[in-house]
């Protein structure tokens, strides 16, 4: 069965990373919630997409450059009044849950992997209990490596629509086996038929990520990834739901 993740707790029906949204992916009947993470600029470690506040909140800053007291006075937009949460707060939400962590490692504002910040988020997941229902994420490479050396846990690299074009399959796939990488992520326009075989033939698992519309939803469905992450969990899981019915 194809595997459904709560983008960011579902930001089209949520808001973008909300305490509304992650409580609701929580006790939904799909299998991840996708999330992702900055540092802020006391040690505390952010649920948040962007790395600024600019663009989702009524508050400017980049995230690295804040105390954490200052991000927790932004309002999220569409969000319901949310606060941007604490990775520590997201793992509570979901200590009960059966759903499982997706957690994507972020770069900086500035495009570039935050310097000793996986070995914290791996150590906060282990002390949460939530490390052993984690498969980690990244579109950046260094990241991947760095994910390798912090823990034994899956690892999916994100591969955009610039790098699989500029690539191409075959050198994206050589990529991936130089770095130990076993499974990737596509953005779900970019994926077909014949690129899932490609990648599967070679030992690499495929999913797909930005599924957000029926049409798009239910091409992840027939192409039968892996997972697909979509800004509209309880659009896809009606979809898979009725996919499942006319199987
Ligand atoms: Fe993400």
């Amino acid at each position: 069965m194809t595997r459904i993740a709560s983008h960011r707790g579902g930001t089209l029906e949520f808001g973008d990373s909300t305490l509304q949204g992650f409580t609701a992916t929580s006790k939904m009947a799909l299998e991840e919630v996708e999330f992702d993470l900055h540092p802020t600029a006391d040690g505390a470690i952010v649920v948040h997409h962007d790395p600024t506040l600019d663009g989702t909140t009524d508050v400017n800053g980049v995230i690295a450059r804040m105390p954490l007291a200052e991000i927790k006075k932004a309002t999220i937009r569409y969000g319901a009044g949310a606060t941007p949460l604490t990775l520590e707060e997201l793992c509570t939400i979901y200590a009960q849950s059966s759903v499982g962590f997706r957690c994507e490692i972020k770069p900086g504002v500035d495009g570039i992997a935050y310097d000793d910040f996986i070995p914290r988020v791996v150590s906060v997941l282990q002390r949460q209990g939530m490390l052993e229902r984690t498969t980690f994420s990244s579109f950046l490479i260094p990241c991947m490596d760095d994910i390798a050396a912090a823990t034994d846990r899956p690892r999916l690299w994100l591969v955009s629509p610039p790098i699989l074009r500029q690539l191409g399959p075959e050198t994206v796939i050589e990529v991936a086996k130089a770095h130990g990488i076993r499974e990737v992520g596509i953005h779900i326009n970019t994926a077909d038929e014949d690129l899932k075989t490609l990648f599967l033939s070679a030992g690499i698992e495929f999913g797909c990520w930005a599924a957000h519309t029926t049409g798009q939803i239910e091409r992840a469905l027939g192409l039968d990834v892996k997972v697909f992450t979509t800004d509209r969990p309880t659009l896809a899981i009606a979809i898979r739901n009725h996919h499942r019915e006319g199987v």
